[in-house]
Formats: structure tokens, C-alpha cells, sequence
């Protein structure tokens, strides 16, 4: 896998953004609602470089299978979310794509009427956009090429990697025959 993002630019880019979080926030109560799973590694961070009074939630959203960027049925599952209503909450994921996870998602948060909604995202991938919305603060922009690591994954596998790598066609052929072996044994 080539490296994309080391674990040293990655810290780098989350302290920037929890600096522009804290400052748009200064003084307010914060929920930060993590879109599972892909945005685990990064709420875990981000909540530790903040210096407001926090609240954190979660939400989930399922729509791509393994590497294919063909966008399939976008299941939202608010029943674990905390209470959001009256509140100033600022959304977290992993990657802005297409954008219609977090679209989508903005669009059933907005149903408990919180008083501010916004949103962060580790990563924006360039030229894919098909939606009018924007992330609030983004940490990195990135080329166009399907990524694992630092929560994001391929088939809910390396998310534990810390730092970014591009999955190239030779790494998803390792990855095959390491499944493989790995239900032989
Ligand atoms: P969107 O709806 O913006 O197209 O896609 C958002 C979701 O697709 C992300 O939350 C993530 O789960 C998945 N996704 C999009 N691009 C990538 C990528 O390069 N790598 C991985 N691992 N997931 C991606
Ligand atoms: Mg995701």
C-alpha cells in the first residue's frame, strides 16, 4: 500500500481542525455526533484536542460494499444518536465522496431540530462531488484514488492503520489471499 497521509501530517491536520472547531465554538456546549464506523479513529481525537464542554453521540450510515465506488442503498440508524434537539452539534466523518452520506445524514439530523448543525470530515475527495452541500471544516483534500486507514476501510478491514494508504489493484489481490488463508487455517 502506498502511504498517502503519514501518522505525523495526520495529527497535523487534526490539530488544525479542532483549532478552527474551537474557535467557531468558544464558549458554547458541544454534541459531536461520529457517523460509525468510519469516523471512530477521528472523533477520538478530535474530542481529546478540544477544550469545550462535550457531548459525544454516534449515528450510523451503510452504503458502499468493499471497494466499489457505485453507490448503493443509504440505510440511516439514528436510534443510538443522544438527544440533539436545542443543541449545537457538529457532525463527524471520515470522507466527503459524492457527498450523499452526509447529506442524507444532515437531512435526519435536521428532523431533531438542533440549534446549529455543522460538519467535519477528515477527508475531501477531489472532483467527485454530487451534492450542493459542502463540509463545515475539512482536514485534507485528497486525489481521487480509494483510501484505508485511520478508520477508514475495505471490507472492515484496516481501519486500524495509522496513517492513509491508497489501495492499489496488487494490495486487493493480498487482501483476497489473506482471506482466504486466513478461513483455510
Ligand atoms: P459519499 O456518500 O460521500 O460518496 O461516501 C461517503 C462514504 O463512502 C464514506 O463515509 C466512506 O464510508 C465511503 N468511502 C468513500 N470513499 C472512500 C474511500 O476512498 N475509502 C474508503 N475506505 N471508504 C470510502
Ligand atoms: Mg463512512
Amino acid at each position: 500500500m502506498r502511504t498517502l497521509l503519514s501518522q505525523e501530517e495526520l495529527h497535523a491536520g487534526v490539530c488544525r481542525m479542532a483549532d478552527q472547531i474551537a474557535a467557531c465554538y468558544q464558549g458554547k456546549q458541544l454534541t459531536i455526533v461520529g457517523v460509525l464506523t468510519g469516523s471512530v479513529v477521528l472523533v477520538a481525537d478530535l474530542i481529546r484536542l478540544l477544550d469545550l464542554p462535550i457531548r459525544v453521540g454516534v449515528i450510523q450510515a451503510s452504503s458502499y460494499r468493499g471497494a466499489t465506488t457505485i453507490r448503493g442503498e443509504l440505510s440511516i440508524n439514528s436510534e443510538l444518536m443522544l438527544d440533539i434537539s436545542g443543541r449545537d452539534v457538529l457532525l463527524v466523518d471520515d470522507i466527503f465522496d459524492t457527498g450523499h452520506t452526509l447529506h442524507k445524514v444532515i437531512q435526519r439530523m435536521r428532523e431533531f431540530e438542533p440549534t446549529s448543525l455543522r460538519s467535519a470530515v477528515l477527508l475531501h475527495k477531489q472532483g467527485r462531488q454530487e451534492v450542493d452541500i459542502r463540509p463545515d471544516f475539512i482536514a485534507f483534500q485528497i486525489p481521487d484514488e480509494f483510501v484505508v486507514g485511520f478508520g477508514l476501510d475495505y471490507e472492515d478491514m484496516y481501519r486500524n492503520l495509522p496513517y492513509l494508504a491508497a489501495l492499489e489493484p496488487a494490495d486487493i489481490a493480498d487482501h483476497a489471499q489473506m482471506i482466504a488463508e486466513a478461513k483455510l487455517n
